[in-house]
């Protein structure tokens, strides 16, 4: 195990009805308030009427920021800025899914800064403070929710792009699983995979002696596993959503990863496809994870195995370890297809004319990942296999 240093700020309140408990973490931050959300969910389930009536009640002044696209964009996040600005915003409140709460986390440290917001993206500069943030999650996926990452995208430049940073963490976040009955399948689908992708780019690692890490993943990946297909068949289904919501927080919350060299490969080729088709960022990594993993997977075998052994129920025996390691890539993709994910990037109608682009781009800064550092012909040779 490497060595580290960990801290989560993040007060997470957790459990059915807790929006009512809004008002009173939002309260000691100050009167106004910058509500963030996307194009309508949360007005067709009522939680906008909730949270309204909530902030009422404490007297705040309240702005809006609404139609926050999925796969946010800069030029939504420069507008929030500016109504930030301009009425001296005390909290920025997301309300809704990964989007939402990205383009909040890019508004809140966006405000004290000089420039342009997008420099932090392109590692131009460096955050150095940001408002306070809160958010209400709606859908189980990201873990942005307890994290200090956002991903923005540049429409003029066709470019997606992370920060992350310490000032970036939401102050608070409420996880009602009820918020999560009203997402459809698609998007459940989406979140699963996605939660399952961070979890992988966290496990699929070269450090060795971290027993711990490995255990707390193969827990979530089986969570995910065994409770994705109930939810799909009763989206009301209390305990489905409720294991789903957490395991998406704890998958990217910064525990399991701890003391280990993490990839990320994947999510830099999945960035560089929705950075041009705007194709949802889970089924983007439902047809690049398993392709990664058949690409790296002779980088360390034994990892393979223990994935297709312990998550999947693969039986090693007469098996020769590459065999197993296989079969549990088989079954990882068989899983996805079986809960409706997307396989090949055909199926959003992106043919090979924008893959070597796409390829540069992902290498800007240097090689992809670590587990096997990827340059710009093996991220060419994983985006022809998912074609
Ligand atoms: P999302 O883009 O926030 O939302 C997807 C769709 O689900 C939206 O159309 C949204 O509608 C709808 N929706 C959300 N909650 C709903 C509910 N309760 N009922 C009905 N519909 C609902 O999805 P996401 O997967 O959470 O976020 C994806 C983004 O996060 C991508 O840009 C991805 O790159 C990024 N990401 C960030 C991190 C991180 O650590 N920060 C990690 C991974 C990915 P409305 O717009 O109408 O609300
Ligand atoms: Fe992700």
């Amino acid at each position: 195990m490497n060595s580290f240093q960990f801290q989560n700020p993040t007060q997470i309140v957790f459990g059915p009805g807790t929006v009512s408990k809004l008002g009173e973490l939002v309260q000691p931050y100050g009167r106004n308030v910058l509500l963030v959300y996307g194009s309508g969910s949360i007005k067709r389930t009522g939680l906008y009427d909730q949270v309204i009536a909530q902030l009422n009640a404490i007297g705040a002044r309240m702005y809006e920021l609404p139609d926050v696209e999925p796969n946010p964009r800069l030029s939504t996040v420069h507008k929030g800025i500016e109504l930030a600005r301009a009425h001296s915003i005390d909290l920025i409140l997301a309300v809704g899914g990964g989007s939402v709460i990205d383009a909040a986390k890019a508004i809140a440290v966006g405000v004290p800064y000089e420039g342009d917001v997008w420099d932090f993206c392109i590692r131009k500069a460096v955050i150095r403070e940001g408002l306070p943030l809160g958010t209400v999650l709606t859908l189980a996926a990201t873990g942005s929710e307890m994290n200090g990452n956002s991903v923005i995208t540049n429409w003029e430049t066709q470019q997606k792009r992370a920060f992350g940073s310490r000032f970036a963490y939401p102050r608070f976040s409420i996880l009602d699983p009820e918020l999560t009955y009203t997402v459809p399948a698609s998007h459940t689908v989406n979140g699963a995979v996605d939660i399952m992708s961070h979890v992988f780019e966290q496990y699929f690692s070269l450090t060795a002696n971290t027993p711990l890490q490995e255990r707390f993943c193969e827990g979530i990946l089986q969570t995910v596993i065994e409770n994705v297909e109930l939810a799909l068949a009763d989206p009301q289904h209390a305990d489905a959503r409720a294991n789903l919501l957490w395991a998406g927080t704890m998958a990217l919350n910064g525990i399991i990863g701890v003391g280990v060299q993490q990839d990320w490969a994947s999510h830099g080729i999945e960035h560089e496809i929705s950075a041009i088709y705007d194709i949802p960022h889970g089924a983007g990594l439902s047809i690049v994870f398993p392709n990664w993993m058949k690409y790296v997977y002779q980088e360390r075998i034994d990892r393979f195995v223990q994935y297709a052994v312990r998550v999947w129920g693969v039986d090693p025996s007469g098996k020769t370890p590459e065999e197993t390691a296989l079969a549990g890539i088989e079954r990882t993709r068989a899983f996805f297809t079986r809960i409706g994910a997307q396989a090949t990037l055909a199926e959003f109608g992106i043919g090979a004319d924008k893959l070597e682009r796409m390829a540069e781009e992902a290498v800007r800064f240097g090689p992809l990942g670590s587990f096997k550092k990827l340059e710009r012909d093996d991220v060419l040779r994983i985006l022809q296999m998912s074609l």
